[in-house]
């Protein structure tokens, strides 16, 4: 019986949505006989707190973009709603699977699990289950002893070369097929975001460097004018439209023509920056759900819903806070000082723990990457010991980089018809203005949940004060050495 299965091989998509520079495509083209590219929504996956429909429209936004490249070639991207071993079992039943090729994922937990359980599962049926590095990110590394180095030689090697020869459709197990109703339901969760694709990541790509990128250093901790003068490209990077290599060396290529090159040296670090932070992830994805500073385990901090749920919701009465929740909730996209901003007054501000927040901001960033992520919060939020405290005080943040209240006054429109300074604090509203301005503070706008200009020490003093504790300092040596060179040259005694 088994000997009458065609022999295949398959290409499981994960954060790779892309068809050019793609290890895995190329290797399952080069292995002469039919491949299938697979893509699975695994229920499972879906019900994980990070999940979000605006993520999956995204996805298959991508993948109809891949399906459009591909036309020529008769090849399109099977999308399965099943559990990972349900989808593979039914190809195993009507295939002879020689291989599968995918990249190596930097997931959360609930990832690395369902991996472990395929590896098996493989192993078990005899299919090679062939994992590809991706943007110079490596598995089992125990610190960062020629890491550099190695992510430079991966951005500067050649870019595969992905070429496709027309292949006959396949028959698929239409059962598990991904049904119409729920990806036109996912598509309309996109709606006022960033369409997903590699064609319009290029387009992103091109038009940062032809104009929109010249004031990116200026404009990158503004609101409003990073929306443009940033790459965007964020979520084309975290769902694999683009590899950080075709962006590297587009970017290098254009530097080199290019009298200005501090905004895209910048560009570029943070290209770098991205991959590091995958890479600690990769090696601790605990950064998800534990403080990765043990140290910090018994630190106390608000429990109160109703506070958190304003914060969620962009109604805590700070117009920079409210403003930022509600573009994000609307756009799927902030800049790196609004989120980091968001993320201090969570915790600084407000007292709450980091993960009281963490997965409603997963679901609300398209670009939503869990290596960038969830390191970044717990940065952000005090609590690796290796970083300093940073406060964000809201009101000065906004009349620094929005002060003329744009950004503001677009998403919290309530505050349209008051004077400038009252934008920025509209607690300072005098009753007798009440009249003037159609304005009740409290009705038409809440009152400030804390105070916006001084985190209180009750939340601060404790995480300066931990930073003493024997197990904080421990933990922060481990921390350095594994995820750091600078940790290379410590001493295992030096704390
Ligand atoms: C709490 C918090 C959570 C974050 N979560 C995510 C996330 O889930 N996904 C995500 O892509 N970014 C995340 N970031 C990092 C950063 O805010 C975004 O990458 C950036 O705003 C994306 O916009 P851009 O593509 O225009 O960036 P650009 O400034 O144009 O940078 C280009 C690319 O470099 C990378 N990058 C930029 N800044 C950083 C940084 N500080 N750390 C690591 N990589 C960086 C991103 O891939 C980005 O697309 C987070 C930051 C914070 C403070």
């Amino acid at each position: 019986m088994s000997s009458e299965r065609q022999e295949i091989q398959l290409v499981w998509l994960k954060r790779d949505l892309r068809t050019e520079d793609h290890a895995a495509l190329a290797a399952a083209e080069s292995g002469g006989m039919p491949w299938l590219a697979i893509w699975i929504f695994e229920p499972s996956l879906l019900a994980h707190p990070d999940a979000a429909e605006r993520h999956h429209g995204f996805c298959l936004q991508s993948i109809a973009a891949m399906n459009r490249r591909w036309q020529g070639i008769r090849q399109e991207v099977a999308v399965f709603h099943a559990e990972a071993e349900e989808v593979f079992s039914a190809l195993d039943a009507m295939y002879k699977i020689v291989a599968v090729h995918s990249y190596a994922e930097s997931g959360t937990r609930i990832t690395w699990d369902r991996d472990k359980r395929m590896q098996r599962w493989f192993r078990d049926k005899g299919i090679a289950w062939k994992e590809y590095q991706r943007d110079g990110i490596h598995r089992g590394i125990r610190n960062r002893e020629g890491w550099d180095a190695a992510w430079f030689a991966t951005m500067h090697a050649p870019r595969i070369a992905n070429g496709y020869r027309p292949t006959p459709p396949l028959p698929l197990p239409t059962q598990l097929l991904l049904q119409k109703t729920q990806q036109d339901a996912w598509l309309r969760a996109t709606e006022g975001m960033q369409p997903g694709g590699e064609q319009l990541a290029w387009r992103y790509l091109q038009d940062f460097f032809e104009g929109r990128g010249r004031d990116y250093r200026r404009a990158i901790s503004k609101p409003q004018e990073s929306r443009r003068a940033c790459s965007r490209l964020s979520p084309y990077l975290a769902w694999g439209n683009l590899s950080s290599r075709q962006v590297h060396q587009f970017t290098r290529g254009r530097t080199k023509e290019r009298k200005q090159t501090q905004p895209w040296k910048s560009f570029l670090e943070r290209l770098k920056w991205r991959c590091h932070f995958i890479q600690k992830f990769e090696n601790e994805c605990r950064y998800e759900t534990e403080h990765i500073n043990a140290g910090y385990a018994g630190l106390e901090r608000n429990s109160d819903p109703e506070a958190l749920q304003a914060w969620m919701e962009g109604r805590t009465g700070i117009p920079l806070v409210d403003a930022s929740m509600r573009c994000l909730q609307a756009t799927g996209w902030i800049n790196f000082r609004m989120r980091a901003m968001l993320v201090s007054v969570l915790c600084h501000h407000m007292g709450y723990d980091w993960r009281a927040g963490a997965y409603h901001l997963a679901r609300l960033f398209l670009d939503y990457e869990p290596g960038i992520h969830y390191p970044q919060f717990q940065m952000q939020a005090g609590t690796t010991g290796i970083h300093t405290l940073r406060v964000y005080n809201p009101v000065k943040n906004a009349l620094n980089h929005d002060p003329e209240a744009k950004f503001i006054l677009t998403w919290v429109p309530e505050l349209n018809n008051l004077p400038l300074d009252l934008v920025h604090r509209p607690w300072q509203f005098q009753e007798m203005e009440t009249q003037l301005y159609g304005f009740t503070p409290g009705l038409d706008y809440p009152m400030p949940l804390f105070n916006p200009e001084k985190a209180p020490r009750a939340h601060t003093d404790p995480l300066w004060a931990m930073r003493k504790d024997a197990l904080v300092k421990k933990e922060q040596l481990r921390i350095l050495q594994l995820h750091t060179r600078e940790g290379l040259r410590r001493r295992p005694d030096a704390v």
